[in-house]
């Protein structure tokens, strides 16, 4: 394999550089706990109408306690019971949203009769304005496209958290049930070992000219990027970045101590 490394040193790229300021960024306006009006007794009305409530049925469950050695009930707590299966789940209006119904019904409860057309997904035609391509609307597309979006527009992991963009979610897409940044983060891990195999691929099947680059941000820390550049069969070439990492200085050794 022949491999001509070109140095380029001093090269001070601005725009490249990832404002770190702004990937902290995330939940800056959320309310604390502390601070959150309490709910009116109309507010609390309206949450019971909400769509869940016609596959629940609200049911006083006793709470029993060991008391001499004998079981006795000291009370009762208010639960939601699915009419679908024998799962109940709390149902404290001021604590407990409906959220976890929610997911109890659509992801979890095998009874739930809405549950064959989440899975089976919907179909759209989307355009970028000029082609017209048909989408399959599932969960688990959404949430990779979501993932893609995240990593192409350099977001942080928390946009998904957004409730502004929650929100949108809810109007534009209802049946994508918006995911954890924890998901986010396993989808993209995935994501990477997946592209990571498919690049090894097919680099193993071309000679490639690898080339680095080496900028100091305005911050002073030193960045190298690795570039391999091939030509395929039609002699068309390609381009694929495969490593981009902080260096301590531009120096030849340095490089090639990394490379
Ligand atoms: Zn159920």
């Amino acid at each position: 394999m022949k491999k001509l490394i070109a140095k380029q040193c001093g090269v001070v790229a601005e725009s490249q550089v990832v404002d770190q300021n702004d990937k902290s960024k995330g939940f800056g306006n959320k309310r604390k706990k502390s601070e959150r009006k309490p709910r009116s007794l109309a507010e609390a009305a309206a949450r019971e109408r909400s769509w869940v409530w016609e596959h629940f049925s609200k049911e006083d469950h006793p709470i029993i306690e060991k008391v001499d050695g004998n079981d006795v009930c000291v009370g009762h707590t208010r639960r939601a019971q699915c009419k679908y299966c024998t799962t109940h789940l709390t149902c404290n209006s001021s604590s407990n949203g409906t959220s976890a119904l929610k997911k109890h019904l659509e992801q979890v409860c095998k009874g739930y009769p809405g549950r064959t057309e989440i899975d089976k997904g919907q179909t759209h035609l989307a355009t970028d304005g000029k082609d017209a391509t048909v989408v399959h609307l599932t969960q688990e597309n959404c949430i990779t496209d979501a993932t893609e979006m995240i990593v192409m527009d350099e977001l942080p992991f928390s946009f998904i958290e957004r409730p502004d963009f929650r929100r949108f979610c809810s109007v534009a897409i209802p049946k994508f049930l918006v995911p954890s940044r924890k998901v986010i983060v396993k989808t993209f891990l995935r994501m990477y070992q997946s592209k990571k195999e498919e690049l090894r691929k097919e680099l193993s099947s071309h000679c490639v000219c690898l080339t680095t680059d080496t900028w100091t941000s305005v911050q002073n820390i030193n960045y190298m990027v690795l570039t391999a550049h091939f030509i395929d069969s039609s002699c068309k070439m390609h381009k694929r970045v495969l490593n981009f990492c902080v260096i301590s200085n531009h120096q030849g050794t340095t490089i090639g101590k990394i490379l």
